[in-house]
């Protein structure tokens, strides 16, 4: 028996792994069509996409879990219609929470990263990559991801190092890459640069301090000014009024003194400034603020840098040297109370800047660092979108890309960090020329001397992930890959990172390769968990997909997040939706279970051409529909509204309608039950294949039990013209077909009859008849009634009557007494009002209450009362008494 290879419930323990080596040995994962094979067929146009990289030190979170699931859907589906296709995978070496991680496990061993020196620590990061690099890919693995494995790459492996040598030397030599002083975010902790965008604004109590910058020639005159950081005052090079502000028009172009240190600065006008802000006078600090850093600019002033890379004062702090930045604040505000030139201080709610890494509030300075000058690279970025070369899913943030890269500012790219790719430039100590080279160079380009060092710092990891799509593939080499799978595909990421990442590949990819490098963006928003709250460790909501995986299985998880999910939309994840999937994923297997047991008990063949019973037509006009409406939402990528539809129509139309059908069909044998296991086939061969992409261990492991169950028999797979393929990852995407006009009659005949019976189901719920007790009945339909007669047999069993007893009318002059009825779309179903313990206990309560009456009244009568009453009173007792004596006669009919 067939049926023994399948088990009675579906163990995804068992399977899933099994089912991902089978995947991976047979080569499945691979794109058809290699460019390096003599067969290659350039014609043919490959679907790709690129992996976001997730970080090296990465552990699987809901993030990772939604955007593989998303990726190896879209991989599928396209794989599954016949396209060649590619999904490259691979990581990112995340520089500075690779370092952090790697300093936290040497300090644990009370090792030092200064101690050990940059190429002593390198080795202890790579030794840390070779144990535990593979760890998130091997996760990754675990959602059934569809990568080739064999392209894997790593953004510091040699290619791809190679690549990022030769974007930095192009930009070099086309003046788009410079060294200089700017303002930038400097990470105290970290010791590091920090882009705008590692930069986290949080909203927190401080104060808003008043102060007096007394007038240098002007004895007791003022300018009051209000500061959040007084410590910059040490900084300052100018005090800044709006040039028609009349309380201190008089004051422009005098001098000032700076409090404690006594420096004069100068009153600068400027139109920057709001007169109803504060005191309507603002501190210019140019080296630590970078609105004051344009005035500084615009105004020519000299710009004092006052800390140290640690955060505290430097030698311009005069006697506040050494201290920590907060110290200092505290320190020279009393200090400048003690000189009364402090006037108030007043809460106020500050905006402060803290690094996304550590959590530190990160220090606007001016610092030397490399940067990109970015405007010609934004603005090919931009027409590309602007002229619809790549699209952005869904299209509002499309607003949102133009408004970022008008107005981006130049990129710094240097980090002051060991682990990444260092800068490819190296100073003479000699002539001070800087030589930047693709190879590493042993003397100076231009004196020749060997007293040449490398710069110390490294690169932006944005810089590597920005080559990423096409880096990937071999750039700069021209290898085959790179020529036919690229530009790639579909850019499949969070909405998070539309900025750090996506902008930047579009960016590189038209500078580097003069295309865009994928046509398509789709981006997805954030899990969230099951009440739209964000997770953290904090609130103790996470989610571990790892867990989710355990408890219920992989095909549940990504089912859930898939058909949870719009483009751009944040997504919540409840363990009970899970759950339910996992439910969905046990239905999917009785199903099919059922289908396979039967089909070794139908007849192999058929002695006439097929007559379709309204049941055999409605299902396939439903998967008519199915099939082109999810083709539409595949290529509209509504893939959760197509998953919804494939779960409703296989759980709602086949297994609780089609299937119970099949019972009675498969029951009357010879060519009805030929046909009706060659629909059964058919359907669940195509429900297979559609929820593939979504559920792929179930349905593959089912598949290929159906398949072999149907190769025994003689049946054929959806597609009758096709044979059976070797695996349902690789098998045909369903086509929808033409609909030739008779389907719509057939699902309104077929509704109609789903109403009847579920407007019976909720009678006989109503009336607590038991659900395997059949009643008889009468349906009465004027339009219908023809249909009604042909299915009755469906009708009956569906509808719990009893076949000899139903009647099916088109009127009914009268309800038959002791019946009770439902209406529904036009339909009256009557069924006799069922007798229940219930209601017989209340009948003889009632019974009971009447006896007791007629006893007491004709007692009554039957005494003194009679004769010594007035007439009338006695009349009334007499008529109560016969009324009574009805209600008993009536209660004893009713119960019998
Ligand atoms: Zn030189």
């Amino acid at each position: 028996m067939i049926e023994e290879t399948l088990a009675k419930a579906y163990d995804f323990k068992s399977t899933e792994q099994r089912l991902y080596i089978f995947w991976e040995e047979n080569g499945y994962f691979k794109a058809q069509n290699d460019p390096r094979s003599p067969e290659f067929d350039p014609s043919r146009k490959p679907f790709v996409i690129s992996i976001p990289p997730p970080n090296v030190t990465g552990e699987l979170h809901t993030g990772h879990a939604m955007f593989v699931s998303m990726e190896d859907l879209m991989i599928r589906y396209h794989r599954m219609k016949g396209i060649p296709t590619l999904w490259v995978p691979g990581t990112d070496h995340a520089g500075i929470a690779t370092q952090m991680l790697v300093e936290k496990m040497l300090a644990k061993q009370g090792i030092k990263r200064d101690d050990l020196g940059r190429e002593a620590f390198l080795e202890h990061v790579w030794e840390w990559k070779t144990t535990y690099g593979g760890r998130i890919t091997h996760q990754i693995r675990r959602l059934g991801a569809s990568c080739d494995w064999e392209k894997e790459r790593f953004t510091m492996d040699d290619g791809l190092s190679k690549a990022v040598r030769e974007a930095f030397v192009r930009l070099f030599e086309k003046g788009l890459i410079y060294r200089g002083p700017r303002m930038i975010n400097w990470s105290p902790s970290l010791r590091t640069a920090v882009s705008d965008l590692e930069v986290e604004y949080s909203e927190e109590p401080g104060f808003l301090y008043y102060f007096k910058y007394m007038l240098a020639d002007l004895p007791g005159e003022y300018i009051p000014v209000a500061t959040t950081r007084p410590e910059t005052i040490l900084g300052d090079t100018a005090v800044a009024v709006h040039p028609e502000d009349e309380r201190y028009q008089k004051f422009i172009g005098k001098d000032v003194l700076v409090p404690v240190l006594g420096r004069r600065i100068p009153v600068i006008a400027d139109e920057y400034v709001d007169r109803a802000f504060g005191t309507g006078a603002l501190k210019i600090t140019p080296a630590h603020d970078p609105n004051d850093y344009t005035i500084g600019q615009t105004h020519n002033l000299e710009m004092i840098n006052i800390l140290n890379k640690d955060a505290s004062i430097n030698e311009n702090g005069a006697q506040y040297a050494g201290l920590d930045r907060f110290e200092c604040r505290k320190k020279l505000w009393e200090d400048m109370r003690a000189v009364d030139l402090v006037i108030k201080e007043q809460p106020y709610t500050l905006n402060v800047p803290r690094s996304q890494r550590g959590g530190e509030i990160v220090e606007p300075m001016i610092s030397t660092q490399w940067f990109v000058k970015i405007q010609p690279l934004a603005d090919r970025a931009l027409a590309s979108v602007k002229e619809g070369r790549t699209k952005i899913v869904p299209e509002r943030f499309t607003k949102v890309y133009f408004n970022w890269l008008e107005n981006i500012r130049d990129w710094c790219i240097s980090r002051q960090l060991w682990w990444g790719h260092r800068i490819p430039v190296w100073y003479c100590d000699d002539c001070n020329a800087v030589n930047v080279s693709r190879e590493d160079p042993t003397e100076c380009a231009k004196c020749h001397s060997h007293n040449i060092r490398q710069d110390e710092d490294v690169l932006d990891t944005w810089f590597s992930s920005g080559l990423w799509p096409f880096s990937t593939l071999g750039w700069p080499e021209q290898t085959p890959e790179l020529k036919y799978f690229y530009p790639t595909s579909v850019m499949e990421t969070g909405a998070d990172i539309l900025f750090f990442w996506v902008a930047r590949m579009m960016m590189f990819g038209l500078e580097f390769t003069d295309v865009e490098p994928f046509h398509t963006i789709y981006l997805h928003g954030l899990i969230l968990d099951e009440k739209g709250q964000k997770m953290s460790k904090t609130k103790g909501n996470v989610v571990d997909p790892l867990v989710v995986m355990d408890d219920f299985g992989t095909d549940a998880l990504r089912f859930t997040l898939l058909v949870g999910s719009t483009p751009g939309n944040d997504t919540n994840l409840s363990l009970k939706k899970v759950e339910a999937n996992r439910n969905f994923a046990n239905k999917i297997w009785n199903a099919c279970r059922f289908v396979i047991s039967n089909l070794e008990k139908a007849p192999q063949s058929a002695q006439a051409k097929p007559e379709w019973t309204l049941a055999d037509s409605w299902i396939w006009a439903r998967l008519k529909t199915l099939l082109n409406d999810s083709e539409r939402l595949f290529e509209n990528y509504q893939y959760g509204e197509a998953g919804r539809q494939i779960y409703e129509f296989f759980w709602g139309d086949f297994a609780d309608w089609y299937l119970e059908i099949a019972k009675t069909q498969l029951a009357a044998g010879g060519d009805r039950a030929y046909y009706t296991a060659n629909t059964l086939v058919r359907v669940m061969d195509a429900s297979l294949r559609l929820l593939h992409p979504f559920t792929p261990f179930v349905t593959e492991e089912l598949w290929q039990a159906l398949k072999k169950a149907a190769i025994k028999t003689g049946f054929k797979p959806f597609d009758q013209k096709s044979d059976w393929e070797s695996a349902l990852i690789v098998a045909k995407w369903p086509q929808g077909e033409k609909v030739e006009g008779w389907e719509e009659d057939k699902m309104a005949q077929f509704a109609a009859i789903q109403d009847v019976v579920r407007a019976n189901r909720n009678l006989r719920a109503e009336k607590k008849i038991q659900p395997n007790v059949k009643t008889p009945g009468k349906i009465v339909n004027q339009e219908s009634s023809a249909i009604f007669s042909q299915e009755k047999e469906i009708i009956a069993a569906l509808g719990m009557f009893e076949i000899n007893n139903l009647e099916i009318l088109k009127d009914l002059a009268e309800a038959p007494e002791g019946w009770t009825s439902t209406v529904s779309a036009g339909s009256a179903i009557y069924i006799p009002v069922p007798e229940s313990a219930e209601d017989k206990d209340r009948l003889s309560a009632e019974l009971a209450v009447v006896t007791s009456h007629i006893k007491r009244l004709e007692g009554l009568l039957g005494s003194d009362f009679a004769n010594k009453a007035p007439a009338a009173v006695v009349e009334k007792e007499r008529a109560k008494l016969a009324e009574y004596k009805e209600s008993f006669e009536k209660l004893k009919a009713q119960l019998g």
